[in-house]
């Protein structure tokens, strides 16, 4: 079953190629183009490809073409592509505006290029919705609150990758079946009494969010409306006030617009440092004694801190906490400050083990920590690919 994941963002195309066969999952090709300024002859360049590189000979030997696609109105989880689906997701353009509207341009253009090929499209907020209500919602007006003013949350496909494979690794096999089953069965599947399992996943990246995870499902994450929210991220504020941005228009005399571009362009790690949104860059700086890195660099790992904080007490402790995405699967001063001084809490890194760990799946941890320490590479393409197969095989029956 060869299943194409296709990243769509305003000026790229983006794609992996899967094979979904029986168990085993290959990857078969992956490539993109950037500066795309005519998205129908990207597709077809895309298409291209495939063909040139021999791994499929025509698109109707696509099973179906699956999307990471970000935030719908009133709809979630792993689902069909059709009218409706769109409208939902036109009607929070305002919510994701960077993300929405190219997705709905392209999946449009995908369905008259191959429209007898299934589009599906996995929601990055779908790893939220079983989560409890008061973790989801703001202290607003009802009236806010109907209109999508709430924690939707993000980065599901990455924090539902961890969650299975880190349930794997820990031996937690009922757990990792409880997550393939997610999107299936709601959440509903009991693990019979067996102990609960408890992860803290930390996807710290470009951007950054952290996600308290109890059996399987998650509980709650440290991004909100928006991922404008949590970390900071690499030109992103994360965590503001509300009064803040009406104070900024006022006493800085920009505009509302204004304000919401500097927040997103200028602020996070490259408003903190003043001098880079890379976290190599910023790290390379601050060992060299820049003081604006030291401040970004604090300020990251004070933020992550207080966010594992957080859900290690809603999860009354933690058997795991898992580093995924550029920043936690390559950069081991970040993770070893994320981690310093909580001994207290059963949790002790192996200095030598982290300082040697890029990129690979690794128990990072020492033998005799409570809190079991992992590196864990996420891959987020794959889930939208294992989702999309789940969906076609559930709905054939
Ligand atoms: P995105 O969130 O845009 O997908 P990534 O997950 O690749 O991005 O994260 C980008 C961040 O991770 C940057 O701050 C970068 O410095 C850091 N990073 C990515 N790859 C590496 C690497 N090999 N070594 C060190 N840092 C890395």
């Amino acid at each position: 079953m060869k299943i194409l994941v296709a990243n769509l963002g305003s000026t790229s195309l983006k794609w992996r190629l899967f094979d979904c066969s029986n168990n085993a999952e290959r990857l078969l090709h992956k490539g993109g183009f950037e500066r795309v300024t005519d998205y129908p002859k990207a597709i077809e360049d895309c298409l291209a490809a495939l063909k040139a590189a021999g791994v499929i000979t025509n698109e109707s030997e696509l099973a179906a073409v699956g999307f990471k696609t970000v935030i719908a109105k009133d709809v979630t989880g792993c689902v069909r592509l059709d009218e409706r689906v769109l409208s939902a997701m036109a009607a929070y353009n305002g919510l994701a505006p960077a993300h929405n509207p190219p997705y709905i341009t392209g999946i449009k253009l995908f369905a008259q290029r191959m429209p007898t090929v299934p589009l599906i499209g996995l929601f990055e907020t779908a790893f939220y919705q079983f989560a409890p209500e008061a973790m989801t919602r703001y202290a607003v007006p009802a009236a806010w609150h109907a209109a999508g003013i709430r924690r939707w949350s993000f980065h599901g496909a990455s924090h539902k990758f961890v969650a299975e494979r880190s349930a794997e690794l820990l031996g937690r096999h009922d757990v990792a079946e409880r997550v393939r089953r997610l999107y299936l069965d709601g959440g509903k599947s009991s693990l019979n009494g067996a102990a609960p399992l408890r992860v803290i996943s930390c996807h710290l990246g470009g951007s950054s969010s952290i996600t308290g995870i109890l059996n399987g499902a998650a509980i709650g994450s440290s991004m909100g409306m928006s991922p404008q929210s949590g970390l900071p991220q690499n030109n992103r504020v994360g965590d503001l006030d509300a009064e803040a941005i009406p104070y900024a228009v006022k006493t800085l005399g920009i505009t509302i617009e204004e304000a919401q571009r500097q927040l997103s362009k200028e602020a996070g790690l490259k408003g903190l440092s003043g001098l880079s949104n890379d976290m190599r860059e910023i790290a390379e700086a601050a060992a060299k004694g820049d003081a604006g890195a030291k401040l970004a660099l604090d300020h990251f790992v004070s933020s992550a801190r207080h966010w594992i904080g957080a859900f290690f007490l809603e999860l009354n402790g933690a058997d795991a906490i898992v580093f995924t995405a550029g920043i936690g699967e390559n950069q081991a001063d970040i993770r070893a400050a994320i981690c310093a001084n909580l001994e207290g809490l059963g949790i002790k890194l192996d200095l030598a083990k982290n300082a040697a760990t890029r990129a690979t799946e690794t128990v990072i941890s020492t033998p005799d920590s409570a809190v079991k320490i992992l590196v864990v590479p996420t891959n987020e393409e794959l889930v939208v690919a294992r989702e999309t197969k789940r969906l076609l095989e559930h709905s054939a029956h």
